[in-house]
């Protein structure tokens, strides 16, 4: 199963152009099977993804969130519905709330914002970087592959489409196909998946 894990939609991020459908049907036309919504701090309402779901399947639609720590780096969550998500971090503390809830949380585009990665993932690693986006520089791919395998951790792809030209940029060859939400993460946190990256 083919799946892009952080995209956005105008319906909740006002810097995305493309609404949640248009994306949808984007990430179909491009051959995904799936994809996960991660707005900037908001989460996709339970009924509005069901609905998503039923609109459109077999292609699946899963909801995340995108949040900007107090520390200026982004991570992506998943797996967990806690409208808390949608408040204000630090990166210890959210760290250890996505351990408690059993989600999944990885570092988006890192060295974006600061040229090195500000936050602890030494002493709180994540369960990923993305390693490659619209919003991963090219020169910072080796880099991340670096930091990523010092931790011992896999490398995601994704698109982090604001609109729907992004779709299909990069999206991560999962092993298995998830029965549920949950499957999903577990399937993540074992990296039990290939990412890939058509930006060359
Ligand atoms: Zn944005
Ligand atoms: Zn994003």
């Amino acid at each position: 199963m083919k799946i892009d894990l952080h995209v956005h939609s105008s319906e909740r991020s006002t810097c995305a152009t493309s609404t949640e459908e248009e994306q949808i049907q984007a990430a179909i036309a491009c051959g995904l099977d799936a994809m996960v919504f991660t707005d900037h701090g908001r989460l996709v309402p339970q009924a509005r993804l069901e609905a998503l779901n039923r609109k459109y399947a077999p292609f699946r639609i899963f909801g995340g969130v995108e949040i900007t720590l107090e520390e200026r780096e982004d991570v992506l969550v998943l797996g967990i519905q806690d409208p808390a998500l949608e408040g204000q971090w630090t990166y210890p503390e959210l760290h250890t709330f996505v351990r408690e809830c059993s989600g999944w949380i990885a570092l988006a585009h890192p060295f974006r914002y600061h040229p090195d990665i500000v936050i602890d993932v030494a002493q709180y690693p994540p369960d990923a970087l993305e390693g490659c986006s619209t919003n991963v520089a090219l020169l910072n791919r080796p880099r991340i592959r670096d930091a990523a395998k010092q931790l011992g951790i896999p490398v995601v792809c994704n698109s982090d489409a604001h609109v729907t030209r992004s779709l299909g940029v990069g999206y991560n060859l999962l092993k298995e196909t998830p029965a549920d939400e949950a499957a999903l993460v577990r399937l993540l946190r074992i990296g039990a998946f290939i990412g890939v990256c058509m930006i060359t």
